[in-house]
């Protein structure tokens, strides 16, 4: 059974994963990735076999709770797996899979995803399903689970995992980097970074982590000064940080765009520049929106892009560029020369990246802070992350909310916003 209806090909809805056990072993000049997942997971059916997602790298052992005469075949996209014995809807079973090859992003109509070679080490961009191209998982964005990553790479290098850092040792010149994640992760937010980078701290907060090749260690420090008056800002309106890590990674590569993952951010050479400051903003606030507050289904994007755009906005007001609702301003009269042939709430795959998300998105918020006025939407953002933290929500869940703060039906606005294609017009914010 798969998932989620602008993704079918992916994930199977008869099983949830309570967590990861990822042990890799990548070996940078081959591009060759060993692995050993164990996926500890709960029957949601009756079930007798089951579906993970694998791309582009071969399983050579499948064992379902230590069984070894566990069956299973593996097709271009998924390992199915056949349970030694049927299991009931709640029942709990182990997999374990033992798989490598030389991983390579997918192709998908999002551009290619997932694991991919950089000149000189490894990256993992895997919004919305590139997961499958370097672990075996159930990649369904409503079906988080903790995980464990072990990473072990070569001399000279570093991988940087998602999670916690739990340990770093050496053996025969091979570094083992060790995270946890007891916070739930999506698929598309777990990620390994492999480079040469070293790590440092950052003046002014010391939570956050850098890593760096060592020629961008002080441009990173510069391009992120700011990075703890940003925290402090969005722990101020959206509630405190709620991640247990904060790692900036640069690549010597370029990106086209930086990359959110669970207590991370990733970006490219080229985003150190100063005029890139909003992207460093827009990544931080997804470690709210998106990483900790998180969708089930994608066709409620807009309340992680839409959210982050707007905490851009935020920013940019408090940093002494372009205020809020200049900002509003701006982007409204853009949007205004664009077609209208997209819906918010229901963008369709194909247009769920469309920058026309964010900024109509970050536009509603606006709309909304403008009708509740500065008190209520300051309650409503921070009720929203703490309700919701760590949690699925979907844009009803928003309403919701959003009208019993107000004390009044709000479906007028989020008709005119988020159902409709037309752009309604854009409402002035009150002094104060
Ligand atoms: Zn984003």
């Amino acid at each position: 059974m798969s998932g989620d209806p602008y993704t079918p090909q992916s994930g199977d809805t008869s099983f949830d994963v309570e967590s990861y056990d990822l042990e890799l072993d990548y070996r940078v000049r081959t591009n060759r990735l060993e692995g050993h997942a164990t996926i500890n997971a709960v029957a949601a059916a009756a079930i007798s076999t089951i579906g993970l997602d694998l791309i582009g790298l071969r399983a050579t052992r499948v064992r379902v709770d230590g069984d070894r005469r566990t069956k299973y075949t593996q097709g271009p996209r998924v390992l199915r797996v056949t349970l030694p014995h049927r299991l009931a809807a709640g029942e709990r079973f182990s997999v374990e899979v033992v798989y490598a090859g030389t991983p390579g992003p997918r192709r998908s109509r999002w551009g290619v995803i997932g694991w991919e070679e950089l000149d000189d080490g490894a990256l993992v961009a895997s919004q919305p399903t590139g997961a499958p191209t370097w672990f075996p998982c159930n990649d369904r964005p409503d079906d988080r689970a903790r995980m464990r990553i072990a990473v072990t790479t070569d001399a000279g290098y570093l991988a940087v995992p998602t999670g916690r850092p739990i340990s770093r040792s050496s053996r025969a010149g091979r570094t083992t980097v060790v995270a946890e994640s007891a916070v739930p992760v999506a698929t598309y937010l777990a990620a390994v970074h492999v480079g040469h980078y070293e790590q440092s701290d950052l003046a002014g907060d010391e939570r956050v982590r850098l890593f760096t090749p060592p020629a961008l260690r002080a441009p990173a420090a510069d391009a992120f000064a700011p990075v703890p008056q940003m925290l402090a800002l969005f722990e101020d309106v959206f509630g405190p940080y709620p991640q247990e890590d904060c790692a900036l990674v640069v690549t010597p590569d370029e990106l086209e765009i930086p990359l959110e993952a669970q207590g991370m951010a990733v970006f490219g050479v080229n985003h150190l520049e100063p005029e890139e400051q909003r992207l460093i903003a827009h990544e931080l606030a997804h470690q709210w929106f998106g990483n900790s507050v998180g969708i089930g289904r994608w066709r409620d994007i807009w309340l992680n892009e839409g959210f982050a755009c707007y905490a851009e906005w935020l920013w940019s007001e408090a940093s002494g560029a372009a205020t809020l609702a200049q900002e509003a301003v701006a982007h409204y009269a853009r949007l205004r020369a664009l077609p209208k042939d997209l819906v918010l709430g229901d963008p369709g795959p194909e247009l769920m990246f469309d920058d026309r998300v964010y900024k109509r998105g970050a536009l509603t918020l606006y709309a909304l802070r403008c009708e509740l006025g500065a008190e209520p939407f300051a309650r409503l953002l921070r009720e929203w992350t703490a309700t919701h933290q760590h949690g699925l929500a979907t844009d009803d869940d928003f309403r919701h909310l959003a009208a019993q703060i107000a004390g009044r039906d709000l479906a007028p606005l989020f008709t005119a916003w988020v159902d409709e294609r037309s752009l309604p017009r854009l409402p002035k914010l009150a002094a104060g």
